[in-house]
């Protein structure tokens, strides 16, 4: 699943996953990772003490507002944990293969590509929605988070690209009933 912040790939693919398919969400892989060994101390070692929070947990936010502060920071911060995410994806691949369960195996991954996952998949979907509107769903209002919409976006590979790299597009301007139809449209092409 490829697209922009906040186009709507998780909603997308939970309607795969209401149609049987297997999702696998690299997002909370990557949040888990971020408290395993060794990639916590190596954080920790180049970010600094102040990504740890209160409860002693690797701060979701802190750490952004470090590794989102420059293209090295971030290309850091990709060299710690796309390597273990990839690992850890490509594994759950490999298991819900082995049950042979479901019409196909989703990757809500939203660094599909910059993580080195899109040779994983046989097909490449992106997801379509206006920036306007993803503002609008994903900052809800918020300006700070705006702001973070925009500049993690800079640092991204471009969503024109992503999107001639897609085998379906599924567009997301207007509501969820257009996504039932067009997954469904996918899933019977499969
Ligand atoms: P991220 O880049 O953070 O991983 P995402 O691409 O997975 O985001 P979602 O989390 O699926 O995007 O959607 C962003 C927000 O927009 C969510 O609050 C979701 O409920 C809402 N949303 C997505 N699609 C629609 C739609 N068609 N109509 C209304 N709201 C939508």
């Amino acid at each position: 699943m490829l697209g922009g912040i906040g186009s709507g790939k998780s909603t997308v693919a939970r309607e795969f996953a209401r149609r049987g398919c297997p999702v696998i969400d690299a997002d909370a892989i990557g949040h888990e990772l971020l408290d395993a060994e060794p990639h916590r101390t190596r954080l920790v070692e180049t970010f600094g003490e102040e990504i740890i929070g209160a409860e002693g947990r690797v701060d979701r936010r802190a750490l952004a507002d470090c590794a989102f502060a420059s293209a090295e920071a971030v290309a850091t911060l990709n060299g710690i944990l796309h390597p273990p995410i990839r690992q850890r994806c490509q594994e759950e691949i490999g298991r819900h293969q082995a049950k042979g369960r479901g019409p196909a195996i989703v990757l809500d991954a939203p660094l599909l590509v910059e993580a080195g996952l899109a040779d994983a998949c046989d097909v490449l979907v992106f997801v379509e929605c206006d920036r306007s509107r993803r503002f609008e769903r994903w900052a809800r209002g918020d300006r700070d988070r705006a702001a973070a919409l925009e500049k993690r976006e800079n640092f991204q590979i471009s969503l024109d690209m992503k999107r001639q790299m897609a085998d379906y597009i599924v567009g997301n301007n207007s509501g969820l009933s257009a996504i039932t139809e067009q997954v469904a449209r996918i899933l019977s092409a499969l």
